[in-house]
């Protein structure tokens, strides 16, 4: 039988960014139909790295003893569906939770992922509100981020999906796309994250709190120099305790 090949980005064996509140390891795939401008794994969008799926399922075992998950991220893991769909059954024999970064391009792998209870967790990067997506990404890739979000939600409505949240990465300049997107992913957990690129000045964590809190709904905010912190609309406040983002 021909070996599954992994198109593998890198392996970081113990991360606490990646999965907030866990210590996970963190596999990256290569590839991506994206080319977002702010990209902060630009080298893994093209190019080859082949690996046989036995040699990163090691990279996993390794780390086994000191995490309790491990995540995929890339470029965009979901591209890969039968590495990624191995590798994840990898990671629960092991006993490991599954978490999945996403920028919701393969709404199959994640249907396959959720259908097989192979997945934990999945972060779904909501880019902008849906009438600059065409522009953004293609009309075609568009209308898969829309299914990729629908799916999780059912599945995360039905117990299918135990976590799922949507990400916004927000840059300066873009503050007021926040509550359209905000109504437009619908009751879905929603983190609002800082964006970081060379040619803007980030938004700080007081502005991106401010931006949370006329939104009217929970909410999380993760900066770099904050970690995580989450919003409780029901009570009008910050949750006590800062989350380690
Ligand atoms: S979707 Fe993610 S990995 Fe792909 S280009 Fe955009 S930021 Fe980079």
């Amino acid at each position: 039988m021909i070996p599954l090949l992994v198109n593998f980005g890198g392996f970081v064996p113990l991360s606490t960014v990646d999965w907030p509140g866990r210590a996970v390891c963190t596999v990256f795939l290569r590839g991506c139909p994206a080319r977002c401008p702010y990209c902060q794994n630009a080298p893994l969008l093209a190019g080859e790295d082949r690996r046989e799926l036995d040699e990163v399922a090691a990279m996993i075992a390794g780390s086994a003893l000191v995490v309790s998950a491990v995540v995929f991220s890339g470029g965009e893991p979901t591209m890969q569906g039968d590495a990624l769909v191995a590798l994840a059954r990898e990671g629960r024999r092991l006993g490991l939770a599954v978490g999945v970064h996403t920028n919701g391009a393969y709404p199959d792998t994640l249907a396959r992922l959720v259908d097989e209870g192979i997945v934990d967790h999945v972060a779904l990067d909501i880019k902008a509100r849906w009438e600059r997506y065409p522009n953004l990404l293609g009309a075609d890739l568009t209308d898969r981020v829309k299914a990729s979000l629908a799916f999780c939600s059912g599945a995360y409505a039905e117990g299918r999906l135990p976590e799922f949240e949507a990400v916004v990465t927000l840059f300066r300049g873009y503050e007021d796309e926040v509550a359209a997107i905000a109504r437009e992913v619908g009751e879905v957990s929603l983190v609002l994250q800082q964006g970081v690129t060379e040619s803007v000045t980030p938004l700080s964590f007081e502005e991106l709190t401010a931006i949370a809190e006329r939104l009217g709904r929970s909410c999380r905010v993760r900066t770099r120099e904050n970690g995580e912190q989450e919003y409780e609309v029901d009570r009008g406040r910050w949750a006590a305790g800062k989350r380690q983002g």
